[in-house]
């Protein structure tokens, strides 16, 4: 049987049959402890792919790991793990490992160097641009794949130690709308969920969210509520989880905002919302109501496809249940008006009363395993612990806590990712430190992305693979250990840290991003600033000290240890919550229930307070706007992006190493298409067609499936030929690309 068969196979089924073929890896022969093999020893630690957080039990012998199983009395995942997890010690073996530095010769060859030599050359040519261009012309993009301890380095380093202004992560392509909206929501970007409210909740909404394929063991979390809850899925698309779902509104692209808009007017209009709750703890809720006046259901159902009594039926529901709790991911996130979008789910929680109790919330799920970790402490856009760079008080803090000088703390802003990128563009910025992440493949409007990075005068990328898209173009390549060879912690999406070990050896040379910072320091003479930052462990105790007294505080965390005593811990966690007492901080959340007698799990706001200084949540809204390219006579078709099966990661950068993963995926692109308008083109299943939009044009494998509705098409991410179709638009508020809806066409190679 060969893929698309498979997902024939699926297709003809419904969720439960996906399920069962997500949750039983050895039907499909992943990874086991062979039955020759007898461990001598277990630890745990925290996947390294996904935010869910799942903990992993590796097996280890002597000389190293001999297989991982799901952790039994994780909190987070009970004993399940998704094919991705169960293979992650297999992708760490690949021969294009990278395992010593590499320099490019003047013939665009890569050439084995030493460390000293790299770390010289790294700093020489970066002091270089400095003094030539000054401090703005250096700049790097991050990534939400390595540990808090690191990432905090590495913002650090690049902006106390190496004077740069400009930094900025991956996470801007997936999380930075949701930071957005919760900060100018709640006054901090606090997420305010425990993944058991999956287990309490009444109804729970997903929208853009396809759990199944994105986050298949939260999913299982879903499966484990026993008070037989609605499950109501927004999303153009049938996806896995929408056929699953016990309603599914299948909107049109990019008609969230209204839709939600629309609901709250009915809401408002039927009188079905917790007045009480509006008045004592939010602010703006009188002008939100006249802002939704003119969002009638006939309007709505207009802009969405969906009719009045469709949006009636989902109204009421949110209305008669008790618990409602709203899940987003990337389809509210990844949008030109995806802030405002991600706050009319917030505003829909806010005035129901729906927040801060079991089985509710307003709740973005993270996508990388340690986003979380980049969104406190990457000090890119937001100084640690989200502080902010303009914020003298704030700058001060950090000053004293990290022993920095003041000054070396810059009082501007950096660049997002896409003001950098144009910075390249302009000339204006001459170097870029990549790490842990592939531009060159996953930044959208690729083509153009490509051809900016070729115009850097010094490339520097750090990665456990040279075979990137990116490693390829860099003029100087440093080989990283990968998880699973370092130590550190990642927080996960409901806000629980949890700790990452080194069970494997590094290949050859390679070296874990915190030793190549250290290095890094060393040669740009500003070791001595980074005194304390001997180890990931010293730094856990740094990074507690800069979250006390914030939001976020987890200065009650002993050290390590301590997390993997308690299954994880979510912050925050003051000093004197550890010994069960609450404090001023910790009244804001809410400890909800003992988990095996391992852990607690805890919400925020079940008081009502928000971090604002009145105290108040705040409604926050726009007019709609209409999608940026709209399909037309020459481009009628709309492409949908997203993920595609739950074996394949991001850019398939470590997930195409498995022969497993590679074996429960499709090895080349595809493109779905509605069978109707696959009539209309005449278009045979399997054939061959050209995918075209205003920038490129893609050959892909036609899939006929009715989950796409006639005018839409779907291309999985995963596939570097994607993002050379995409429209490089973004949401004003927080910068974040717009991957999911642009104009193309379909047409057969002539
Ligand atoms: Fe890892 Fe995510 Fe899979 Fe859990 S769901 S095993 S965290 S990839």
């Amino acid at each position: 049987m060969n893929w698309l068969d498979l997902r024939n196979l699926i297709r003809a089924h419904d969720g439960p049959m996906t399920r069962e073929l997500l949750q039983r890896p050895g039907d499909f022969g992943l990874a086991r402890l062979p039955e020759s093999i007898t461990p001598t020893a277990t630890t745990n630690l925290v996947c390294g792919f996904c935010s869910t957080g799942c903990s992993l039990t590796a097996h280890l012998q002597a000389d190293g790991p001999v297989g991982l199983s799901p952790t039994t009395e994780y909190p987070v995942n009970l004993g399940m793990a998704c094919p991705k997890g169960w293979e992650a010690l297999t992708v760490l073996n690949s021969p294009d490992r990278a395992t010593t530095p590499l320099l490019k010769n003047s013939r665009g060859k890569f050439e084995q160097i030493n460390w000293p030599t790299a770390t010289r050359t790294f700093a020489e040519r970066w002091m270089r641009i400095r003094d030539r261009y000054g401090p703005e012309a250096m700049a790097w993009l991050g990534t939400g794949q390595i540990a808090t301890e690191e990432m905090a380095f590495l913002g650090a380093l690049g902006k106390f130690g190496m004077g740069m202004l400009h930094g900025d992560g991956n996470t801007r392509q997936c999380m930075a709308t949701a930071v957005v909206a919760y900060k100018q929501s709640f006054g901090f970007d606090a997420p305010p969920y425990t993944y058991a409210d999956f287990e309490e909740s009444d109804v729970i909404v997903l929208v853009g969210a396809n759990l199944c394929i994105a986050h298949p063991i939260l999913w299982e979390r879903v499966m484990r509520n026993r008070r037989q809850p609605q499950i109501v899925v927004i999303d153009p698309r049938r996806t896995e989880t929408a056929m699953a779902a016990t309603m599914h509104l299948a909107i049109k692209p990019k008609s969230d905002l209204p839709l939600f808009y629309g609901i709250a007017h009915i809401l408002f209009e039927r009188g079905w919302i917790d007045a009480d709750y509006l008045k004592q703890h939010t602010s703006g809720a009188e002008e939100f109501r006249k802002h939704v006046a003119s969002y009638t259901p006939e309007f709505v159902a207009n802009v969405t496809g969906i009719l009045p009594e469709r949006l009636e039926e989902f109204a009421q529901l949110v209305h008669t249940r008790k618990r409602v709790s709203f899940w987003w991911t990337m389809g509210i996130n990844q949008s030109y008006e995806g802030v405002r979008a991600a706050q009319s789910l917030i505003n829909l929680a806010l005035m129901t009363g729906n927040i801060g109790r079991p089985g509710t919330g307003a709740n973005s799920i993270t996508g990388q395993c340690n986003a979380m970790g980049s969104r406190l402490f990457s000090n890119t856009t937001g100084l640690f612990a989200g502080r902010e760079f303009t914020d003298p008080a704030h700058r001060n803090e950090v000053s004293q806590i990290l022993e920095i000088p003041l000054e070396r703390i810059p009082d501007k802003n950096s660049f997002s990712y896409h003001e950098i990128l144009k910075g390249i563009l302009d000339g204006k910025i001459k170097g870029l430190w990549v790490i842990a992440t592939n531009p060159a493949h996953s930044w959208i409007n690729q083509d153009q992305a490509k051809d900016i990075l070729s115009r850097l005068e010094f490339l520097v990328v750090q990665d456990m693979y040279t075979s990137t898209e990116t490693a390829q173009l860099a003029d100087l390549m440093l080989p990283a250990a990968a998880w699973g060879e370092k130590s550190g912690t990642l927080i996960n999406s409901e806000r629980r840290i949890g700790t990452i070990k080194q069970i494997a050896r590094a290949p050859g040379q390679a070296l874990s991003d915190f030793r190549i910072f250290q290095l890094i320091a060393q040669a740009c003479g500003v070791g001595s600033m980074f005194r304390q930052w001997s180890s990931p462990a010293a730094v856990f105790q740094l990074l507690k000290q800069l979250s006390k007294d914030r939001p976020c505080d987890f200065s009650g965390i002993e050290d390590e240890s301590h997390l993997d005593r308690s299954g994880g811990i979510q912050w925050p966690f003051p000093p004197l919550q550890a010994d069960s007492a609450l404090t001023d901080s910790a009244e804001r959340s809410q400890i909800t229930m003992p988990v095996a007698g391992i852990t607690q799990e805890r919400r925020l706001f079940a008081d009502g307070k928000f971090f604002h200084a009145d105290g108040r949540a705040k409604l926050r809204f726009e007019a709609s706007r209409p999608m940026p390219e709209p399909p037309n006579d020459d481009f009628p078709l709309i492409l949908l992006t997203g993920r595609g099966t739950a074996v394949q990661w991001h850019t398939q950068t470590r997930t195409a190493k498995s022969a497993v993963l590679q074996k429960l995926s499709p090895r080349n692109i595809y493109v779905e298409i509605n069978p109707a308008d696959a009539r209309r083109l005449g278009v045979q299943p399997q054939q061959t067609v050209l995918v075209e939009s205003r920038r490129a044009s893609i050959r892909a494998t036609a899939f006929l499936t009715q989950s796409v509705p006639p005018g839409q098409i779907f291309l999985p991410m995963h596939y570097a030929e994607v993002n050379r179709l995409t429209d490089a638009v973004f949401d004003p508020y927080s910068k974040q690309p717009s991957y999911k809806a642009c104009a193309v066409r379909l047409r057969l190679p002539s």
